[in-house]
């Protein structure tokens, strides 16, 4: 009866040195209230200054997703109260953002589908509201106070919350491949407004949004907007309507509750800040920038499928994350590896354990030298790939060097024929019973002698020379 209409904007910390407006330092983590000056406070007489690398990191973004570059942006003062805005207006961009449309495509069950942006703009972050520091008091911390972030506002575009948990993860991976923001959720460096509404299947017409303010992973966004499809689909099914409403995640509690009801642009009185002026930008910056992007997700993609041979699926997870992508070069570098199987063992060994431990690539214990030397011991058949992952899981767990284990082990692959030749010949004496069952028919017992032969060979049986054999002595 109802269809969800999604559109999300996201907060975006810039990783300069310093402020947007100032030179006092955006470094994470300093103690309280160290970090902003009487410009970020916005004290009588300062004079705000454009950092000119925050700019540049916006036209990056905005190069990537094909956007227009706008020149003469505005910045413009939002003025509302609240503690942890002491100057009582924060500086930001309405009526001419920095950056004007673009696309970005996401892919769900292999169907592409392309999201519009409708603007990303320069602003200063707010300072922060610490609830849970003193029992009946809260505190604030203005460090964050004048950090620059850029806020990409997407055009209500996406269906429901997999759309727009992919769009989110897309953006997030190409800030971090753009190098213009860490992307740490925790910290705060990326979050995002979710705004949802509902109309009647079909309908052209959309119906009444709630914003979701400042929910700080992935899946959180993803509970949060399938529990308010939830709620209004409900609000909509008695005959009432949805009111217009900020309203906030809990996680805790795994539901939205209402924040305060929706400020309109008007009640901000936005007006162009008379301290600064407006943003120009010459063709030749942008030209220079663009001489010089990274590669971007994209064009990873098309070149690893073409490069290496892989699949547009196993393509998506290595390129999804910069750091993996270069961890799986780094590894096929100046080695006869095959990147199939390089891929493969990234995708399933690798991700499986990172996962569970909850490490990300800069901090993986397994260095790709070490995992490169590895493989290269299961490409030549000195141990086999059952032996490997034992290996690696030792590696990953205690950080031991793959030599060591592998010489201290005295690991070493079965691959010579007569020694195998002689185990298979027993086993197959010693089972003459599941070998006329085998002969008769029942072709799954070979996965039975494998596994006796291999048991014989304390795992160091050449698989693929045991199933030849195997084959071939069992023949009628
Ligand atoms: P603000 O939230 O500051 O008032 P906008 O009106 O520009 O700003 O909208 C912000 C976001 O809300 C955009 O991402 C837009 O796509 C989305 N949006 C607007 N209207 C709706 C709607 N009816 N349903 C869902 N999302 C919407
Ligand atoms: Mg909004």
């Amino acid at each position: 009866m109802w269809e969800s209409v999604i559109g999300l904007e996201i907060h975006v910390q810039l990783n300069t040195k310093s402020k947007i407006f100032s030179p006092a330092s955006t470094n994470f983590g300093a103690p309280q209230n160290t970090q902003a000056c009487a410009i970020d406070l916005g004290m009588p007489g300062v004079l705000p200054v454009l950092n000119e690398e925050a700019v540049i990191m916006a036209i990056k973004f905005g190069i990537a997703v094909g956007s227009e570059i706008l020149d003469n942006s505005i910045f413009a003062r939002k003025n509302y109260f609240y503690p942890d805005l002491p100057k009582g207006y924060q500086i930001s961009q309405y009526e001419i953002p920095i950056v004007s449309g673009g696309a970005m495509e996401i892919i769900i069950n292999g169907k592409s589908k392309i999201i519009h942006l409708t603007r990303a703009h320069l602003e200063e972050d707010a300072g922060k509201s610490i609830h849970d520091l003193y029992p009946n008091e809260s505190a604030i911390d203005l460090n964050r106070a004048g950090t620059p972030l850029i806020e990409i506002v997407s055009e209500p575009e996406m269906e429901n919350a997999e759309e727009a948990v992919q769009y989110l993860k897309n953006i997030h991976s190409l800030v971090r491949y753009l190098g213009i923001s860490d992307g740490n959720m925790q910290e705060g460096s990326f979050r995002c407004d979710a705004n949802i509404s509902l109309k009647k299947k079909g309908s052209t017409t959309l119906g009444t949004r709630a914003e979701i303010k400042n929910i700080n992973s992935f899946k959180y966004v993803e509970s949060a907007i399938n529990h308010e499809i939830e709620r209004q689909a409900a609000i909509l099914d008695r005959g009432d309507s949805v009111v217009q409403e900020t309203r906030l995640y809990d996680p805790s509690k795994d539901e939205t509750r209402s924040m305060r009801s929706k400020v309109e642009a008007n009640d901000y009185r936005y007006f162009p800040d008379p301290d600064l002026l407006p943003v120009s930008i010459s063709q030749e910056l942008i030209e220079e920038i663009k001489s010089n992007m990274p590669e971007l997700p994209s064009a990873k993609k098309t070149r690893f499928i073409n490069q290496y041979g892989l699949s547009e699926y196993d393509t998506i997870i290595l390129v999804s994350d910069r750091e993996l992508s270069e961890y799986f070069e780094n590894i096929l570098k100046d080695s006869d590896l095959n990147p199939k199987m390089t891929a493969n063992w990234i995708i399933t060994e690798v991700l499986a354990l990172a996962k569970k431990t909850y490490l990300s690539v800069k901090d993986y214990p397994v260095s790709s030298e070490d995992l490169k030397y590895l493989l290269s011991n299961v490409t030549n058949e000195t141990i086999s790939s059952k032996q490997a992952k034992d290996v690696f899981e030792r590696m990953w767990d205690n950080k031991e060097n793959p030599r060591d284990i592998i010489e201290n082990e005295g690991m070493k692959q079965i691959s010579d024929v007569d020694e195998l030749n002689k185990i298979v010949d027993n086993i197959i004496k010693n089972n003459y019973k599941s070998v006329e069952e085998y002969q008769s028919g029942k072709d799954k017992l070979l996965g039975f002698f494998v596994g006796q032969v291999m048991k014989e060979t304390q795992g160091q049986g050449n698989p693929k020379i045991i199933n030849q054999l195997l084959k071939e002595k069992l023949k009628k």
